[in-house]
């Protein structure tokens, strides 16, 4: 059977001499791999839907629950962001949440906001739209984050803010337990900022890094996911 999806290359890796197998995040069937045959030689016509951030329509075909790139047609290549460290290692930050939490999981809004991160990322804005990206995705999973007050006690949260230990929610300071986790106040307002604030009217901050040393704790406690990427986009 052949079919014909909407993709966005998350990875490849090689296989053998001529191969490679591609992750795909697709707007129909969410995160498949599929095998494409050919594609690492240099000539080979769909060597581009191999690249990273590179949006197409590609038609695969099914055989005993294996997937074969039969045809790809490049929508919109992004793959020259790869050549801005920081672009490239927050694409790859999002590819590596994309990969976890929609594993053959269809997700029609994260797709369009994955799109809209790399267009935003042509324009220099990254690191605030990754975060908001992040929040998006724990949103969709069941794991949002209220912004709106203090979960134990309905109030609003003024200077002192705790995320709790579980990493589910954030804690005004009589709510908080001996566990729970005191961060910057300022890190929690740039949260909530980006969290109200459409992708492209987002510019970048210097709390970002504190809301991605955050969100990464927070993938870390409720999916145990290391988010690799995190580590050195902070060094950016
Ligand atoms: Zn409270």
């Amino acid at each position: 059977m052949e079919e014909i999806l909407n993709a966005i290359t998350l990875k490849s890796v090689d296989v053998g001499e001529n191969d490679k197998m591609i992750t795909f995040f697709t707007l129909e069937k969410g995160v498949i791999t599929v095998g494409a045959k050919g594609v690492k030689k240099d000539k080979a016509k769909l060597k581009f839907s191999a690249e990273p951030f590179c949006f197409c329509t590609i038609k695969v075909a099914e055989k005993s629950g294996r997937l074969t790139l039969v045809n790809a047609d490049c929508k919109k290549s992004y793959f020259m962001l790869s050549s801005d460290i920081s672009a490239y290692l927050c694409g790859c930050l999002l590819s590596e949440t994309v990969t976890f939490l929609n594993k053959e999981q269809p997700d029609g809004t994260l797709f369009k906001n994955l799109l809209k991160c790399y267009e935003s990322f042509l324009k220099g804005v990254k690191k605030s739209v990754t975060v908001k990206f992040l929040l998006d995705a724990l949103s969709n999973s069941g794991y949002g984050y209220d912004f709106s007050a203090c979960l134990g006690c309905n109030g609003e949260i003024t200077g002192n803010v705790y995320l709790s230990q579980d990493a589910s929610c954030f804690l005004c300071s009589s709510c908080a337990q001996e566990n729970d986790i005191k961060f910057a106040y300022s890190t929690y307002l740039r949260l909530n900022k980006i969290n109200e604030t459409d992708y492209f009217e987002l510019s970048d901050d210097e709390n970002d890094n504190n809301c991605l040393k955050l969100l990464a704790f927070s993938f870390k406690e409720k999916f145990n996911l290391t988010l690799k990427s995190v580590g050195m986009l902070l060094q950016f």
